[in-house]
């Protein structure tokens, strides 16, 4: 039997990951930072509730405790994720960036990703197959940068994420960790702007999350395939 974990995932890509795996006969820990929201959806997909806000160390050591109680984890989905607006709802660009604007979208997409990967490494390290999938977006792209998206914290966020990616997966080579651009998905994130569904965002991240062992590590995919960084 396979144990994921996918932070975020009380709605959005996150939640539709989690309904795929459950689907595919995972014991899926759905983790949500809010309970009633995460309770709800992990009983509407037959999934696992754990209390989980990436950017809390208890809260992370508690969800830790949770899953080793279970039995362990074999792959760990790195989803939660948000964008920060300015008061007015706009996407806030580098002309109006602050330290603060940048330290609240880091807390989550980057210090929240490093927080959960420490916290359960020990779990994973026990997996005969480990496997982790951080999502990160197109807009990590350096080479693109610039193309199309007024927002600084964000994309840059998602560069720190794919660079995160190659150290962890350099760092332990007897797991699949990689980094995943869903595409333009409709969602919250975006105020549902993007133009794939939830179904076809979720396509790559499950695709990663499912890796056998000889898959490979340490790389950039969407739905195509390898990305360049
Ligand atoms: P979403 O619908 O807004 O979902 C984001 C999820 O993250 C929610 O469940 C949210 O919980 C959770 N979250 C936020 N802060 C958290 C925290 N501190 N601790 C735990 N959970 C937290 O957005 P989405 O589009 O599905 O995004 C999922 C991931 O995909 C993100 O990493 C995003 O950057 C990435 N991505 C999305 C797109 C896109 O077009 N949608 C494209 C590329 C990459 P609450 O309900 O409590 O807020």
């Amino acid at each position: 039997m396979t144990t994921t974990l996918i932070t975020g995932a009380n709605k959005g890509l996150g939640y539709e990951t989690a309904r795929r795996l459950t689907a595919a006969g995972h014991t899926v820990y759905l983790g949500a930072r809010n309970t009633e929201r995460g309770v709800a959806a992990a009983a509407e997909l037959g999934a696992r509730f754990v209390q989980l806000d990436v950017t809390d160390d208890a809260s992370v050591a508690a969800a830790v405790a949770v899953v080793e109680a279970g039995g362990g984890l074999d792959i760990l989905v790195n989803n939660a994720g948000i964008e920060v607006r300015s008061p007015g709802g706009d996407i806030i660009g580098a002309a109006e960036l602050t330290a603060d604007v940048m330290r609240e979208v880091f807390e989550t997409n980057v210090f929240g990703l490093v927080r959960v990967t420490h916290a359960f490494l020990p779990l994973l390290e026990r997996s005969a197959a480990p496997v982790v999938v951080n999502l990160s977006s197109s807009l990590a792209s350096l080479a693109q940068a610039g193309k199309g998206y007024p927002g600084a914290a964000y994309p840059t966020s998602k560069t720190a994420v794919n660079m995160l990616t190659v150290q962890f997966a350099n760092a332990f080579p007897q797991m699949r960790i990689n980094a995943v651009e869903p595409g333009y998905t409709a969602t919250d994130l975006n105020r549902h702007q993007g133009v794939q569904t939830v179904e076809e965002g979720a396509e790559i991240i499950v695709r990663m999350a499912l890796l056998g062992p000889d898959g490979p590590t340490g790389g950039y995919f969407d739905a195509t395939g390898p990305l360049p960084w």
